[in-house]
């Protein structure tokens, strides 16, 4: 053991000397250790699947491998990273049989956990034969940004809320054990040890998604204790739900540090505490531009047609949350208006006030697709 430790330390020094002192099995050890130019590069996806609790336990959507390259890539670039691929019949994606699928590299940032030369990357689904997997909904969108869709520069700011479960997820992180905690009222944008659990977690997981480069725009502590938001954006269409899936993998990778398990369940507690949300902001140039109510007008209109399309795919369990209640609007119901958090569509009121800027979907339950929120708004509101 001692000579073991040793020769480890001889390595860190450099291999010559680990080499000369070490046995052959030891030494090729130590040749690893050195190579200062492999890079580790954590292939990031989503199974496809929409983060639920189920018996007590909570399943994420987020998987991830790492690929070690001895030959480090210099770039940010996803074209210059290798295609994957994984077993499909492992995560839900395919039959045994034919069980391979292919991990397309579609996003790379820093990895702020690693770190060094270290990248976390994006992937996105293909089947065997190359095209996208059922579960791609990153393809369907790319399918659809068209010349006209560019020339309008659509940005979103989606709002992430999830909640914090103790280890197991069977009790919402921090209430007293078999207990609740005081009504709700104390608890959003809170301060001080009995308002807010696990800032720890909220507070190094921004500092993760700062540092991985991505467009994180804060973070607070929500109404039901034990749940927060962290927002991306704003950002364009792909670039939101790439960025959203990985701050969402940061999410569960730092739980494992704090033994916290977040989960994106759309009402992790039945009664009277909130639900948990993925409020998506969304401008075009238009609505950016003097006058640009007009076109937010326009746009809610047009969503106001298509009401339902949108609602079936806004996230499994929605119907729990969505219930006129604790800041929503009926799930069988669109309504919009200025400053109504209780609406479906609410303008904010410094838009109102200026003329021009965005409009706030309230409608996504927080395991929504990010991807097919940003497709669903482009295609019912510019094309
Ligand atoms: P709320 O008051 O609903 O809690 P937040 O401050 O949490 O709002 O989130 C607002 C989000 O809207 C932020 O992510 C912000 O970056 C985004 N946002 C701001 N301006 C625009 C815009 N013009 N288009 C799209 N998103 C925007
Ligand atoms: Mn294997
Ligand atoms: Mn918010
Ligand atoms: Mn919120
Ligand atoms: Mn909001």
């Amino acid at each position: 053991m001692a000579a073991c430790v040793s020769t480890q330390k001889a390595c860190m020094a450099g291999p010559t000397v680990a080499v000369a002192r070490s046995s052959h099995r030891q030494a090729r050890m130590c040749v690893v250790r050195v190579n200062a130019l492999a890079q580790r590069v954590e292939y990031i996806w989503h199974d496809g699947a929409e983060g639920t609790i189920e018996k007590g336990m909570q399943f994420n959507e987020m998987r991830s491998k790492t690929k070690v390259l001895q030959k480090p890539v210099t770039s940010f670039n996803a074209a210059d990273f290798p295609e994957w691929s994984f077993d499909g019949s492992s995560t839900g994606q395919a039959e045994g049989r034919s069980s391979d699928c292919i991990l397309r590299p579609c996003y790379v940032v820093p990895d702020p956990i690693r770190g060094g030369d270290d990248v976390l990357v994006m992937c996105d689904v293909l089947d065997a034969s190359s095209a996208p997997h059922p579960t791609n909904t990153r393809a369907k969108l790319a399918a659809i940004i068209n010349d006209k869709v560019k020339a309008e520069a659509c940005l979103f700011g989606f709002e992430q809320e999830y909640t914090m479960m103790a280890k197991g997820g069977q009790a919402v992180y921090g209430w007293p054990a078999g207990g609740f905690p005081a009504p709700q009222g104390p608890f959003y944008c809170g301060v001080g040890s009995e308002s807010v659990y696990g800032r720890n977690l909220a507070e190094a997981h921004m500092d993760a998604c700062i540092k991985a480069g991505l467009i994180i725009s804060g973070i607070n502590a929500e109404v039901m204790p034990g749940q927060w938001e962290f927002q991306i954006g704003p950002t364009g269409p792909l670039e939101t739900g790439d960025q959203v899936m990985i701050a969402r993998w940061l999410l569960h990778r730092l739980g494992e540090e704090f033994g916290i398990v977040s989960t994106f369940a759309p009402k992790p507690m039945k009664g009277d505490w909130n639900g948990t949300g993925a409020h998506t902001n969304y401008s075009t140039k238009s609505m950016r531009e003097e006058g640009g109510m007009a076109a937010i007008n326009a746009a809610i209109e047009r969503l106001s047609k298509c009401h339902p399309e949108h609602i079936t795919q806004y996230g499994t369990g929605n119907e729990l949350r969505l219930t006129g209640k604790h800041e929503t609007c009926d799930i069988n119901e669109f309504r919009f208006g200025v400053g109504d958090r209780g609406s479906s569509i609410r303008i904010p009121l410094p838009v109102q006030l200026a003329g021009k800027g965005y409009l706030e979907d309230r409608r996504p339950a927080a395991n929504v697709d990010p991807y097919t929120v940003v497709r669903l708004l482009i295609k019912n509101t510019l094309l």
